[in-house]
């Protein structure tokens, strides 16, 4: 669109998007991953861009939104030119946001195929995440809860935290016990004890039973009231952001909400637990390892 790239026979198209993920491809070459506004996920080759001193070299680094122009390949597309429209320097400068927002990249890649039905509104949404983490201006373990409950919501996979999944019964302190990853949501106190039950005999729920077996892994994680609350807050705030379409006026309604500030150290406390939570159920859900985070816990 708008530019005069023209090869007989070689169809070539515009995409705006996030470069989401790279791998080497032969000698010199890059496979970029990007997520698009027009089309979603999309990958497509950048030829050279491993070769020293190569102009698409820094293009085609991660977290950098560019307008590319791809020529129509066999299975893969060319790029054949690339504008950058934001590089996000800041982002590069701290390694705990620039890993946060490596990981919102990941969590891209992972979802991208479901998101891509979205394709516009998410390109949006991720570009404003990134360059609301490069500018530092709030705490990025809660921006990246923030984005985590988004992309559930987009996911149609939005955790239930206002009453237990197992009986309907409205969550409040006193009954809240767990959160159980297969039913997606928050469990009371008697639920708990009857999902451990048929977790443990192979009986009484079946399928949850069958996912841990085959999974090795917990179904129902515990869950204090604060956790609890830190999550209501964050999907709260997330939902602001997906209905005002900016991030910038959902964390205005975050902290006018009573959102946690950074200084709180139980907040922070509270702030890791709820991420881990996310962490295992985002895990859970994909049937992947997320491995971007893990980097933080040597920092
Ligand atoms: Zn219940």
């Amino acid at each position: 669109m708008g530019r005069a790239y023209c090869q007989v026979g070689v169809a070539t198209f515009t995409l705006n998007a996030v470069n989401i993920g790279t791998f080497p491809l032969g000698e010199a070459d890059r496979i970029v991953v990007l997520f698009s506004r027009e089309r979603g996920l999309h990958r497509a080759v950048a030829k050279g861009a491993r070769k020293p001193g190569s102009k698409m070299a820094g293009k085609s680094e991660p977290l950098t939104i560019n307008r590319y122009l791809l020529a129509q390949g066999k299975s893969l597309d060319i790029v054949t030119q690339c504008e950058t429209l934001e590089s996000f320097p800041m982002l590069r400068r701290d390694l705990e946001r620039l890993t946060y927002a490596l990981y919102f990249a990941e969590l891209s890649q992972v979802f991208g195929q479901e998101l891509s039905e979205d394709a516009a509104n998410y390109f949006e949404k991720l570009s404003l995440a990134i360059g609301f983490m490069a500018d530092g201006e709030k705490a990025p373990a809660l921006q990246c809860l923030e984005f985590e409950l988004l992309v559930l919501g987009m996911l149609g996979l939005s955790p239930e935290l206002t009453f237990c999944v197992g009986c309907r019964e409205t969550a409040v302190d006193r009954n809240i016990a767990a959160f159980n990853y297969e039913l997606g949501g928050v469990v009371c106190q008697n639920c708990l004890k009857r999902l451990r039950k048929g977790e443990n005999e192979h009986g009484q729920v079946p399928m949850v039973a069958e996912v841990q077996a085959r999974e090795g892994r917990l179904v129902s994680v515990f869950l204090t009231p604060m956790v609890w609350r830190q999550l209501i807050l964050a999907k709260t705030a997330s939902q602001a952001s997906a209905d005002l379409q900016n991030l910038g006026e959902a964390e205005d309604f975050a902290s006018s909400s009573g959102g946690f500030t950074r200084e709180d150290g139980q907040a922070a406390t509270r702030l890791a637990q709820a991420l881990r939570l996310m962490l295992g159920y985002i895990e859970y859900k994909s049937g992947r390892r997320m491995r971007s985070l893990e980097v933080l816990s040597t920092l």
